[in-house]
């Protein structure tokens, strides 16, 4: 390792140990069940039309972190949403939540500017979807600052990050532990064996990824490999649920 790749290890260790430690909201988790979701950032077409199918031939729904102004553009993680994949994602059952209107980067935006972009998703989504409520938030592209954790934790139930690990006994709604499947998309027995021990601890494993694709991103996972996974989870005694109706099961005081 160089000198300069050492600075960005210590620095990205510092970013982590920050995030996770400043402006908590922290509730215990009183599930006696373990709980799974499995959830798409960026919402790419290919997350609904081919991962979205997959989930639904499963009985099972997901949530779709979209940023408003990414709609009907081309990017990293593919082609992404256009106004009619709302309509269908919601009239499936599925989950829509927020990843900032602009794909803000959550440790170099300006704490103003994040903030309204999140207004902004909002406010653009209201006039598609009168209706539409985002109640969950995912972080785009790094771990937050603090001050970006402050602010995304005032408007939202709960907001996701990564760490590459699941939930247990008690969750900080300000920054969900997530899984991002493409980082082991060649590695299904580690997804596995962090389902079995999930189920073991009565955790809650969120599961992250972009597109689904036969020809992924760097960003996403192939169809076959995604179906393993859901199939897996489907075989364990996790109740799988969007991250939105997951928590409001995982913090009721009596379930089952
Ligand atoms: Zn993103």
């Amino acid at each position: 390792m160089n000198i300069s790749q050492f600075h960005v290890r210590v620095f990205g260790r510092y970013q982590r140990v920050l995030a996770d430690i400043t402006y908590r909201r922290v509730v215990k988790m009183n599930n006696r069940i373990p709980f799974i979701s499995f959830t798409f950032d960026d919402f790419p077409r290919s997350a609904l039309y081919t991962g979205g199918d997959i989930l639904f031939r499963y009985g099972l729904r997901g949530t779709y972190y979209a940023s408003l102004g990414l709609m009907n553009t081309d990017g990293p993680t593919g082609n992404i949403f256009v106004p009619d994949d709302i309509e269908k994602l919601l009239a499936q059952g599925h989950e829509l939540g927020c990843h900032t209107f602009a794909h803000c980067h959550s440790w170099d935006t300006k704490p103003k500017t994040f903030e309204s972009s999140i207004l902004k998703n909002k406010l653009i989504l209201s006039t598609l979807v009168p209706d539409a409520d985002l109640s969950s938030f995912s972080y785009p592209i790094s771990v937050p600052r603090p001050s970006i954790k402050r602010i995304a934790g005032k408007y939202f139930n709960s907001c996701r990050c990564g760490g590459q690990t699941y939930n247990a006994k008690a969750v900080d709604l300000n920054y969900l532990k997530a899984f991002f499947l493409e980082k082991s998309r060649d590695d299904i027995q580690t997804i596995k064996k962090l389902i079995d021990e999930t189920c073991l601890n009565n955790g809650w494993l969120i599961f992250a990824t972009h597109d689904i694709s036969k020809k992924p991103t760097p960003y996403g996972c192939l169809p076959q490999f995604f179906e393993e996974v859901v199939r897996y989870s489907q075989d364990s005694n996790a109740r799988i649920l969007p991250v939105g109706k997951a928590l409001e099961e995982i913090l009721l005081k009596t379930n089952t």
